[in-house]
């Protein structure tokens, strides 16, 4: 396939989608995955996060803004563009009478992967389900089911697999097992993005992150950066003397002299809490008049929120 080496994975531009007129699913989102990541896009429900995915498949139409995968845009190439990507739907979705291998054969003549390459044997083993080739699928269990729906995004060996919520009702277990066949793809070259509303599994897996909540993308960094930042927190104290110099002590992240006896003091919260930042202030030799927390933006009350819900 032609398309250079320098191309994203994927790139979407301004990408809006407004459904029936009502509602407003994705509000002029920009956003890139590098070549080679395992990346996240996290988010609540409702976000629009499997809007964005659907648009990427072909099974939604944007309102506006243009998207394409591994060089090639949606609209003006749309052949090349599907071909380069595999997606396993948060649904699970597939004709119960069909057994394993069968629904692969299938698959692949669907993509028109010629005889010589069906890969059917070799991704069956690869998802583990080698012994349940010629089993109804019916008779699968959940995990399995889950594992067969990977197996069939990646019948055409596209360079970029998407997971939208993989693990929604999936045990431990399989969690680990399906973490672990990720990997392996990854570790074969795959850029793979999977979309989740737990931070902690996008931060076990993802080396960027991106969240998106409304529709809105409102943070996309490498996972480290988007991890320390959700342990950052702020308050704006008054003091009731002028501030010669602003204190620093080991329980501040970061000080902010907003004016002449007010600070703004960022503490971690996985280090300290509120009150030992006050106490730290005050045998710095300040005597407190007024604290207030600041306002938590958008990015920090949703971090919590998807902690609290792991
Ligand atoms: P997520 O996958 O992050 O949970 P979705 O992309 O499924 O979010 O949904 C985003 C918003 O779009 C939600 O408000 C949802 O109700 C709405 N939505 C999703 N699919 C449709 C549809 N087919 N018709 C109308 N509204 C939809
Ligand atoms: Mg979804």
């Amino acid at each position: 396939m032609r398309s250079g080496m320098s191309e994203a994975a994927i790139r979407v531009e301004n990408v809006t989608k407004i459904y029936e007129g009502t509602t407003k699913a994705l509000d002029a989102v920009n956003l890139t995955v590098p070549r080679g990541t395992i990346f996240g896009l996290l988010g609540p429900n409702g976000a629009g996060k499997s809007t964005l995915i659907n648009i990427l498949a072909g099974l939604v139409n944007k309102t506006a803004g243009s998207a394409s995968i591994w060089g090639f845009d949606i609209d003006r190439d749309p052949r090349n563009a599907k071909a380069s990507i595999g997606i396993v739907n948060q649904e699970i979705t597939f004709d119960p009478f069909f057994t394993p291998a069968e629904t692969l054969d299938i698959q692949a003549g669907l993509y028109g992967v010629a005889r010589k390459k069906k890969r059917t044997a070799e991704l069956l083993k690869a998802v583990r389900l080698e012994d349940k080739a010629d089993a109804y699928a019916r008779t699968l269990s959940g995990g399995m089911k889950r594992r067969l729906m990977v197996a069939k995004a990646m019948v055409h060996a596209p360079p970029v697999l998407v997971l939208d919520e993989p693990t929604a009702g999936v045990d431990i277990d399989l969690r680990r097992q399906l973490w672990d066949y990720v990997r392996e793809l990854h570790a074969g070259g795959v850029t793979v993005v999977l979309t989740t509303h737990y931070l902690e599994e996008a931060e076990e897996l993802c080396d960027r992150i991106a969240i998106i909540n409304h529709g809105k993308l409102i943070a996309d960094k490498p996972t480290r950066e988007l991890v320390d930042m959700a342990q950052e927190k702020a308050v704006v104290v008054t003091v009731e003397n002028d501030i010669a110099t602003p204190p620093d002590t080991a329980a501040f992240e970061k000080v902010e002299q907003l004016d002449a006896r007010t600070l703004s003091i960022t503490y971690r919260k996985d280090k300290v809490n509120a009150g030992e930042v006050l106490t730290a202030l005050g045998e710095a030799g300040h005597n407190i008049i007024d604290v207030s927390t600041k306002e938590a933006d958008l990015e920090d009350v949703f971090l919590n929120l998807t902690r609290t819900a792991a």
